[in-house]
């Protein structure tokens, strides 16, 4: 870990401690999914068979989400774990439900000239569900609800298929829960491809997407991005790479508490990025005494560990400090550990979550709270939310024109077209105004 004090670096210095590692995505990537890309749009669906047997041992197949499926898969859990799901279903269900963005009602600009926005779900979404080493059902519901929530009249889930080919129960559960009609296990590039340009498989026809949703690794991302690029392509949800989450804590913070939830960050992965500020070394020692102890009994210690060697120990002289260094990180997560945690909130700028006060584990938000989890890593919160039902919407102008209206405005719409040189435009103009 890298222990720094915040007051004794200058602006340069400030920036490069919270510098995010240098991306993975180096040429091997791009050039992979670029010949990826290349195949599928030459060959379509045979060229997704190929190198989902290539890459993952498995052909393409749909899963149908049928009573029958939905039941063995049941079986297979226990009961506790079905009610579990079934409660952060209905969790994310309703908090969608009661954020939904609402049109809004006229504006009178002018008299007679009226306006509003109205939303529109998109047509068709793609939703990645990652599952190459684990299979994420959570990020499922965190996609799949808000989307039909939304209003999204093709929800195209994908997910790579486990290591014998098959798929997590957890995981039709959740498709069920999101009440999808199928489910299709194709992972990694192949299977942006495929939601790119639309494809025929053996067990179907994947339409191509307007939007590419979810989290995935670097080949995933890549995809995204390349996808995204291609003219007429889909647009991309936002980059979400390995996750983040950093701790504001003061001396009221329980060190257990605080190093339990930075370890529930640290064993996601080698990359995953943990930060703890403080502006109390007394608090900082305990929580990193905590850190070790609980680390003795934990089963993925030693990927904990790996990123745990990149974490960063910055401490502050006071909480206004603290806010200075999460705002100029932009974490996916912040945990507000503070006696004035509520207040604290009002000065932050950007995060994809915050989690405030001690009962508000991180770990709460990525199963159940309500709010979907798929949120922007590499500092993407500066301009970035995480996903809403508005990611799958879009917003359209309506304006209407009275007589009077146009009366009062053609005239001056007119003027303006004539000092752009744009004559056409003046013309129609006038023709709605009086001589
Ligand atoms: P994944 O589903 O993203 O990727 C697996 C796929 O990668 C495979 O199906 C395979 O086709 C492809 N692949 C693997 N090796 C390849 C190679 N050499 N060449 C071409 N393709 C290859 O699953 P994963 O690997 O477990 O990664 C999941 C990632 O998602 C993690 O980094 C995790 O941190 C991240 N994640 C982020 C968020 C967020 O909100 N930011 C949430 C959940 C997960």
């Amino acid at each position: 870990m890298k222990r720094l004090d915040w007051a004794s670096l200058d602006a340069v210095g400030r920036k490069a401690a919270l510098a995010r590692p240098t991306q993975r995505t180096e040429g091997r990537v791009v050039d992979v999914v670029r010949e990826i890309f290349e195949d599928v749009r030459a060959r379509g669906g045979q060229a997704v068979t190929d190198w989902s047997l290539k890459l993952d041992k498995a052909a393409p197949r749909r899963i149908a989400i049928t009573p029958d499926s939905v039941n063995e898969a049941r079986n297979a859990l226990a009961p506790a774990d079905t009610r579990s799901l079934r409660i952060a279903a209905e969790n994310v269900r309703v908090f969608h439900q009661m954020t939904k963005p609402a049109d809004t009602p006229f504006v009178e600009t002018t008299p007679g000239v009226k306006s509003r926005l109205v939303w529109r779900p998109i047509g068709a979404a793609g939703l990645y569900v990652p599952g190459g080493s684990a299979p994420l059902f959570s990020s499922l519901l965190m996609l799949a609800i808000p989307a039909g929530v939304a209003g999204v009249r093709e929800r195209v889930a994908v997910t790579p298929p486990a290591k014998n080919g098959g798929v997590h129960p957890a995981m039709i559960l959740a498709a069920s829960e999101a009440r999808l009609d199928a489910l299709w296990l194709i992972g990694g590039a192949q299977a942006i491809a495929a939601l790119t340009f639309g494809v025929e498989l053996e067990d179907g026809v994947i339409p191509a997407c307007d939007k590419l949703f979810g989290p995935g690794n670097a080949y995933v991302a890549e995809a995204k991005r390349y996808a995204s690029s291609l003219p007429g392509g889909p647009s991309q949800d936002m980059p979400a790479g390995p996750s983040e989450l950093l701790v504001i804590a003061d001396g009221s913070a329980d060190p257990e508490i605080a190093a339990a939830d930075l370890l529930s960050q640290a064993e996601h992965d080698a990359d995953a990025q943990v930060i703890l500020v403080s502006d109390s070394t007394a608090t900082i020692n305990a929580i990193l005494e905590e850190v070790e102890a609980q680390l003795e009994t934990l089963p993925r210690a030693e990927i904990a560990r790996a990123s745990l060697a990149e974490a960063r120990i910055v401490k502050v002289r006071d909480m206004e400090a603290a806010c200075e260094v999460a705002n100029l990180y932009g974490p996916e997560h912040l945990a507000i550990q503070t006696e004035d945690a509520d207040e604290l909130v009002e000065q932050i700028a950007c995060a994809g979550a915050v989690f405030v006060g001690r009962w508000a584990a991180e770990t709460l938000g990525d199963y159940a709270a309500g709010p979907s989890h798929v949120l922007p890593t590499d500092g993407g919160a500066r301009t970035l939310g995480g996903i809403t039902t508005s990611s799958f919407m879009t917003t359209m102008s309506v304006q209407t024109v009275t007589e009077a209206g146009a009366a009062v405005l053609g005239p001056v719409a007119a003027r303006l077209a004539r000092l752009e040189g744009l004559e056409a435009h003046a013309r129609a103009a006038d023709l709605r105004s009086p001589e």
